[in-house]
């Protein structure tokens, strides 16, 4: 035989054995005949509960599965998702006896048994018995010890409890198993998670423990910005203004959009030292580094009135406002300015014309997963639990010339 007649007779082998092991899989001795395993799934009542499905219609969806699992009760997927569509629309107890029942069959492999388990720690997650769902999650682990989904869901559990040596453990794990491409997102969450540790030792009054957190998840990932702000909290805290002043310096160098984040803390700390030159600078470095930031316009014009410069004030507010004027801190301190100047007719003039088109608006973060809306920036989504969603949302100004086009 030439090489390519034994390459075809390996082909054809392959592809027997494949039809055999199809066979196998499709018929079944059941009470002593054969029966097509297929039957369910070709039914139109599971090709439908399918579609139902993927159109969110879950009660529709459950009727037409019910339907075809009564046609052949051994088909596990079936049943399997009927417990999920049950946990979803919240009969918890309906699809925890389901996955129950599923998993006291005696026939079913170590990965069926691995994915009932799973969907049952979800049911027990969702009807609020955490130890119960950390017990199935577990279980799953000791069937399949890389099973990623597992593992998400028990990190999530610790999470909602606040286990955070736990939570990172198990997020290690989660990266020592994915592809090294995903390295930095999973040292993100890692650096957020020792920051939460960092926050925890604080709680229990030990600051260098904290300390370490915070230096330890900065290496994580240089971008973690809650541990540069607390971590100059302690360092002001413990008399070193300077070493606080370059802590928060470094946020304005690795994320100047969120340079706000520091303003107050910086603004406070050279005002103290007398130095009120220092912020003012640093307020004009960034407008002109970025003629938008309306947060930087307000820093410094709220800095301005308090420092008794109302009319200069007043136009970096007029001018921040014109970048958004949805944001009530700068109609604060506008007004503030206003009545510092006696509310001269002109200067209200301006303002009125300004804020005439805006539709006002109190809630401007939202969760890029989940569109959960903050009044403020979270870290950490109550919703979703994902690390780093939130964004600022923005309605179209009501200045629309080119300059404030964001
Ligand atoms: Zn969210």
């Amino acid at each position: 035989m030439d090489d390519s007649l034994v390459m075809l007779t390996v082909l054809v082998a392959l592809l027997l054995g494949l039809a055999a092991g199809k066979a196998w899989e499709r018929y079944k001795l059941r009470e002593g005949r054969w029966i097509d395993r297929r039957k369910a799934r070709e039914s139109p009542h599971y090709i439908l509960g399918l579609n139902f499905l993927v159109s969110n219609q879950l009660d529709l969806a459950i009727e037409e599965l019910t339907t075809a699992a009564g046609i052949d009760a051994d088909a596990l997927e079936i049943h399997l998702v009927l417990g999920n569509l049950f946990r979803e629309k919240g009969q918890v107890t309906r699809a925890i006896q389901m996955h129950q029942q599923l998993l006291q069959r005696s026939k079913l492999t170590e990965a069926e048994q691995a994915h009932v388990l799973l969907c049952l720690g979800l049911d027990f997650r969702r009807g609020g018995f955490l130890d119960r769902s950390h017990e199935a999650f577990a279980e799953v682990l000791r069937f399949d010890a890389g099973n990623y989904y597992a593992l998400l869901n028990l990190e999530k559990l610790h999470i909602e409890q606040h286990q955070w040596t736990e939570a990172y453990a198990i997020r290690e794990r989660l990266a020592a198993l994915s592809d090294p491409a995903q390295r930095p997102k999973h040292q993100a969450i890692l650096a957020f998670l020792d920051t939460q540790l960092g926050l925890q030792a604080l709680d229990r009054r030990d600051p260098s423990a904290a300390v370490s957190r915070f230096e330890s998840a900065m290496q994580l990932d240089p971008k973690v910005l809650p541990a540069y702000l607390t971590l100059g909290d302690l360092q002001r805290e413990d008399g070193r203004p300077e070493d606080a002043l370059a802590t928060w310096e470094q946020v304005i160098t690795i994320a100047p959009e969120r340079a706000y984040l520091v303003f107050d803390r910086i603004e406070a700390i050279t005002r103290e030292q007398g130095d009120t030159e220092r912020f003012q600078a640093l307020g004009r470095r960034l407008i002109a580094a970025n003629p938008q930031d309306w947060r930087a316009r307000l820093a410094l014009g709220r800095h301005l009135a308090n420092d008794g410069k109302p009319s200069d004030a007043l136009d970096l507010l007029l001018d921040s406002l014109a970048h958004n004027p949805h944001a009530l801190a700068i109609h604060q301190v506008i007004w503030q300015a206003l009545a510092a100047l006696n509310f001269d007719a002109d200067l209200v003039q301006r303002y009125m014309a300004l804020t005439r088109e805006a539709v006002f608006y109190l809630d401007p973060h939202v969760c890029m997963r989940c569109r959960y809306r903050s009044t403020e920036l979270l870290w950490q989504c109550p919703q979703c639990h994902e690390w780093n969603t939130f964004i600022e949302e923005r309605i179209t100004p009501a200045d629309d010339s080119e300059e404030t086009r964001a």
